[in-house]
């Protein structure tokens, strides 16, 4: 089970965790970080045009999870390597300056997730997503440049706000 799933009882899974992905990793060549495989329908989604043309295949891609690397995905067969700005949106981990994105299907923000905590002394986003994704609202796998439920992230970011 992914992550992002157990911060909830087995009884109910969300959609987004039976998206069957592969485990492997590989490294990117520009941080020597670990990257997890990318879906070829994520890569299609997000990946602009001109440049998703020029990879001619959206396969074999790599996620690269380094924060302050500015590859996003990657592919050392090919040796080709999209960076931020090859992608239609902005990834929020390796984002210093707001808009900080952390769920791409709802529109949570480390801002929103802060400021609400500031206003109210805890953040409303990850029982709001759960709802959604129990609804079948999610759309990861073709919003977040992860591929993946935003859920993990969200609940570290929510962590985070609140503080020590
Ligand atoms: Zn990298």
């Amino acid at each position: 089970m992914k992550s992002c799933c157990e911060i909830d009882n087995a009884a109910s899974r969300h959609s987004c965790c039976d998206i069957k992905v592969n485990e492997d990793t590989a490294i990117c060549k520009e941080c020597n970080g670990k990257g997890k495989p990318a879906r070829e329908i994520t890569i299609e989604s997000l990946v602009k045009e001109p440049q998703l043309e020029a990879i001619e295949s959206p396969d074999g891609f790599y996620y690269c999870e380094t924060p302050t690397c500015g590859v996003v995905y990657f592919n050392n067969e090919r040796q080709v390597y999209l960076h931020k700005e090859d992608v239609k949106v902005r990834v929020g981990i390796k984002e210093t300056e707001s808009p900080i994105s952390i769920c791409y299907c709802f529109g949570w923000t480390q801002e929103r997730i802060f400021e609400q905590i500031k206003q109210q002394g805890n953040s409303t986003a990850v029982k709001e997503i759960s709802a959604k994704i129990k609804s079948g609202e999610c759309e990861c796998e073709i919003k977040n440049p992860s591929g993946r439920c935003c859920l993990g992230d969200v609940n570290k970011m929510v962590k985070k706000g609140m503080g020590p």
